[in-house]
């Protein structure tokens, strides 16, 4: 078992679709258990196989309040409904946050690594992190769940140079949309090396 480095944007394997686990191998679990000590150091919420560079149908999540970590093979989200606005972030994404709409509730469907058949209706932050999880096995980043309006806000640090670099930094269209340029569309992104154990205990990154 090993930490893995977690990508980040630009990183085009974020922006990949990942493949269906066929079998449940030695190669599969080695993944799921580093995934797992990953996701424990970086104080994260959720992760996805693509956030380490493996384009493999695999995420964890490990909600505060549970002792375990849950391991979901081939997740898919059966069934979705309501609207709710949360606060976001992502460990690709180390430095911002964001509010944006997500569902009420989800169905969802997965395989656990016993390769035991799992299937639940989720709420609340589990609903979230798994909307966000299985977002990034499509290559889709919370991000692309921004209104056109709306920004990122970075995540408050005592580091001022971050503030700097991240006021000049790379513009970034927040939402992938046609017509005239309007720069309150755009957000800027953070230089890496933000450190997700800064950010407030009420922000959850996934
Ligand atoms: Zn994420």
């Amino acid at each position: 078992m090993a930490i893995r480095p977690i990508l980040e944007l630009p990183n085009p394997v974020l922006r990949q679709r990942a493949k269906k686990i066929r079998r449940i191998d030695s190669k599969v679990l080695r993944l799921a258990h580093d995934m797992v000590d990953t996701l424990q150091e970086a104080n994260g919420v959720g992760l996805a196989a693509n956030q380490v560079g493996e384009l493999r149908r695999l995420i964890v999540i490990h909600l505060p309040e549970e002792d375990e970590f849950r391991i979901y093979i081939n997740p898919e989200i059966v069934q979705r409904d309501g609207e709710r606005e949360v606060e976001e972030g992502c460990l690709s994404i180390p430095g911002y946050r964001a509010m944006i709409k997500r569902s009420v509730w989800v169905r969802f469907n997965a395989m656990d690594h016993t390769e035991q058949v799992v299937k639940f209706k989720a709420e609340d932050i589990l609903s979230q992190a798994l909307e966000h999880e299985v977002d990034h096995l499509n290559g889709i980043l919370y991000i692309d769940h921004m209104e056109a309006h709306q920004k990122l806000i970075p995540v408050e640090s005592n580091d001022e140079e971050d503030h700097e670099a991240a006021d000049e930094g790379n513009k970034l269209e927040a939402k992938a949309e046609s017509g005239p340029s309007d720069s309150s569309k755009s957000t800027d992104l953070c230089t890496p090396g933000d450190d997700p154990r800064e950010t407030p205990a009420s922000l959850k990154m996934l």
